[in-house]
């Protein structure tokens, strides 16, 4: 269903034109709205999206592996890398620091590739700086309600880690109106179709198909003679 867009026909297109910029999406939410979902759907279906890795100082979890899904750092590690200027953000979340190495997600934008970003909301706003042309979006859950009830459905929080959340939502949500786009994750398929919508949107943009204009023209030229 998505035409044009399969990964063939991106590499077509990039051949065409090799300037491609990648389109840079960030998606933010509140935990327990449904993100995790809606990214896997999309990496799914646009197989050109990498994840950007983040480094972190907390330890990791259950299958996490360094290098897949975080460059795990000690502190000192951490400082260093950020006194080299080497993050595009940083930010401290749950105590723990959280960053997004520059180079390689610039290296990847500019030979073409899409890239999605899970990141909290000061990072977010951070990364303006060096992706401006990127598309920041806020997911909503449709009510406290909604949210207590998917947190609950979820089974890994005690209570008071649920309360924490909540109310970590609150604040998370008041930092929505520096978002280019907020979409409510009442219903699933709409809320992916929306999010969909973003990225194609993204990709429509003359600067991320740089030789299509001359491409199309081309085409036209013979006739006028
Ligand atoms: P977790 O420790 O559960 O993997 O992530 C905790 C929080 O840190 C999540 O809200 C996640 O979006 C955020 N996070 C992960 N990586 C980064 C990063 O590189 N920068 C920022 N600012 N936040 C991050």
């Amino acid at each position: 269903t998505s035409g044009g867009h399969t990964a063939a026909g991106k590499e077509e297109r990039t051949a065409a034109s090799s300037r491609r910029q990648g389109v840079v999406l960030v998606l933010c939410a509140p935990s327990g709205t449904g993100k995790s979902t809606l990214v896997q759907r999309l990496v799914r279906d646009f197989p050109s999206f990498s994840f950007s890795i983040s480094c972190t100082t907390r330890e990791p979890r259950g299958q996490e592996r360094d290098g897949v899904d975080y460059y795990f750092l000690t502190k000192e590690q951490f400082l260093e890398r950020r006194e080299r200027g080497e993050f595009a953000e940083w930010a401290e979340v749950h105590g723990n620091y959280y960053g997004t190495p520059l180079a390689p997600v610039r290296e990847i934008v500019d030979r073409g590739g899409d890239v999605l970003f899970d990141i909290d909301v000061q990072g977010a706003m951070q990364l303006r700086e060096s992706f401006p042309d990127g598309r920041y979006v806020f997911l909503f859950p449709p009510s406290r309600d909604e949210l207590q009830k998917r947190l609950r459905g979820r089974g890994t929080d005690s209570e008071e880690a649920m309360a924490r959340r909540l109310a970590n939502a609150v604040r998370e949500m008041e930092a929505a109106p520096q978002f280019d786009h907020w979409i409510v994750n009442r219903d699933l398929d709409r809320a992916y179709d929306e999010l969909r919508a973003v990225y194609l949107a993204g990709c429509s943009r003359p600067g991320q198909q740089p030789g299509l204009l001359r491409e199309v023209l081309d085409t036209f030229a013979g006739e006028d003679a």
